[in-house]
């Protein structure tokens, strides 16, 4: 299988020399809130899959859900003409769980880039209905991820996902992150950070000229950037400048909706209710490719009263409102409020949170610590004073060393990202820490 996967796979965001130099670990199984490799080795996920499993790999009522559709109806198309029972279902079900973020439409979708790319044309859109067609512009935040779509690659805030592929979107507006150990303003005061990013997309919008701006596009806390918490004065400051210049709010929640946080959604952790939310990842658990964009009222009305061509969208995915991910995701939000997710991710995260400064204080190497709910990260440096990057075999070494205590981490640059299911117990909490105690260890060696 390695050689195989040597020969003939190319994985994202991996070099395809690397897979037989560094070949990947090979997962056959998933129980609970563990893999389990071919060879049979148990591994805690301290990943959850990637942000995504939240309720774990045996939510059997999610599993019945798929297959009874799938004997049901396993496919048919959503477009205009036709629907689909669970569809409507699954609507409704988000239109009551997103309520208090202001959110009554759904528009579904294959995954987090479609939600995000929709999101964006529905912003341009909605301008072009509103007789506004010059607001064509996105603001964004540097270390955000927003997918892979040429939309969402040109709103994200890495270098290193843009490069490749430029020319991008013009016109594209990146804000400093909200990064507090490393920012241009140099400050490590969270809240001044805040202010001054506000300050920023005040001077934007002035010299861009407000009726240029179509919408901003942020997540709540930032994930794959990794793991940066704003101040929680941030969103609503961008969100009363939005307000105030006619812009629109989009919040990424690809990785924040449904409980990570603590809170049910990320917008709702900072009070704020955005235009619009992107979704997808937990919304079916990880089980099924699936995602919605959630739509606010102020965007929907504007949409509803149109009674031109342009009013309808000219946009869809094969697979928007799949019956089999439809009926998934009815029972993972089910299972989701159920099980209280969001209760046990800020209760877990707390105790994580506090794990890895203890681990900070003992190790060197760990130059900051980042969280909310089941949403952390480490970062590695080489040394503490000019925060330089940790080497490239630190990271690695922790990894590894992590992995043979028998906790799957993941490695982002410096970073080291934990993302676990939401179902993990005090004792998981433990192990992780441990494990990547043995890590850091070996790496101090
Ligand atoms: N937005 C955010 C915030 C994400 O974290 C991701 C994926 N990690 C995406 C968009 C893209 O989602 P997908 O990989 O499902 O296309």
């Amino acid at each position: 299988l390695t050689e195989h996967n040597a020969r003939h796979v190319w994985h994202p965001m991996a070099h395809p020399a690397e897979m037989r130099a560094n070949p990947p670990t090979i997962i056959s199984a998933g129980e609970g809130a563990e893999i389990i490799d071919v060879d049979g080795k148990r591994l805690l996920d301290g990943v959850g899959g990637l942000w995504n499993v939240n309720l774990g790999y045996s939510c059997d009522p999610v599993k019945q859900a798929i297959t009874t559709q799938l004997g049901e109806l396993p496919y048919y198309s959503a477009f205009r003409g036709t629907t689909n029972g669970p569809l409507i279902e699954l609507s409704v079900a988000l239109a009551e769980f997103f309520a208090a973020d202001g959110m009554v439409r759904s528009f579904f979708t294959s995954g987090g880039s479609d939600s995000v790319e929709t999101a964006l044309r529905l912003a341009r859109q909605f301008h072009k209905l509103n007789g506004q067609p010059e607001r064509t512009k996105f603001v964004s935040l540097k270390k955000g991820y927003h997918g892979t779509h040429f939309g969402g690659a040109s709103v994200n805030g890495n270098q290193n996902f843009r490069r490749a592929y430029e020319p991008l979107l013009p016109g594209t507006i990146h804000l400093a992150s909200p990064y507090t150990y490393r920012n241009p303003f140099n400050t490590d005061d969270p809240k001044v950070l805040a202010d001054s990013i506000a300050r920023q997309f005040a001077d934007e919008i002035a010299f861009h000229g407000a009726d240029t701006i179509a919408a901003l596009i942020m997540e709540p806390v930032l994930g794959a950037g990794g793991v940066i918490v704003p101040h929680e004065s941030l969103m609503p400051a961008l969100r009363a400048l939005c307000d105030k210049h006619g812009i629109l709010l989009i919040a990424d929640e690809v990785i924040t909706a449904f409980g990570r946080t603590g809170a049910w959604s990320g917008s709702r952790l900072w009070g704020v209710k955005p235009d619009m939310m992107c979704t997808a990842k937990a919304i079916t658990n990880g089980y099924f490719p699936f995602g919605a964009v959630m739509i606010g009222e102020k965007v929907t009305e504007v949409f509803e009263n149109d009674r031109t061509a342009m009013g309808s969208i000219g946009h869809g995915y094969t697979y928007s409102g799949h019956p089999v991910g439809a009926a998934a995701a009815i029972v993972c939000l089910a299972e989701t409020v159920k099980q209280d997710l969001a209760t046990n991710a800020a209760e877990r995260g707390i105790e994580l949170l506090e794990g890895l400064e203890t681990l900070k204080a003992r190790y060197p190497l760990v130059g900051d610590v980042r969280g909310k709910g089941l949403m952390c990260a480490l970062e590695l440096v080489s040394n503490r004073d000019d925060k330089a990057p940790a080497a490239k075999d630190k990271v690695a070494q922790v990894y590894k060393g992590a992995y043979e205590a028998g906790v799957m981490i993941r490695t982002s640059g410096n970073n080291i990202i934990l993302s676990p299911t939401l179902i993990i117990s005090k004792q998981d909490v433990s192990r992780i820490l441990e494990a990547l105690e043995a890590g850091l260890k070996s790496a101090a060696n």
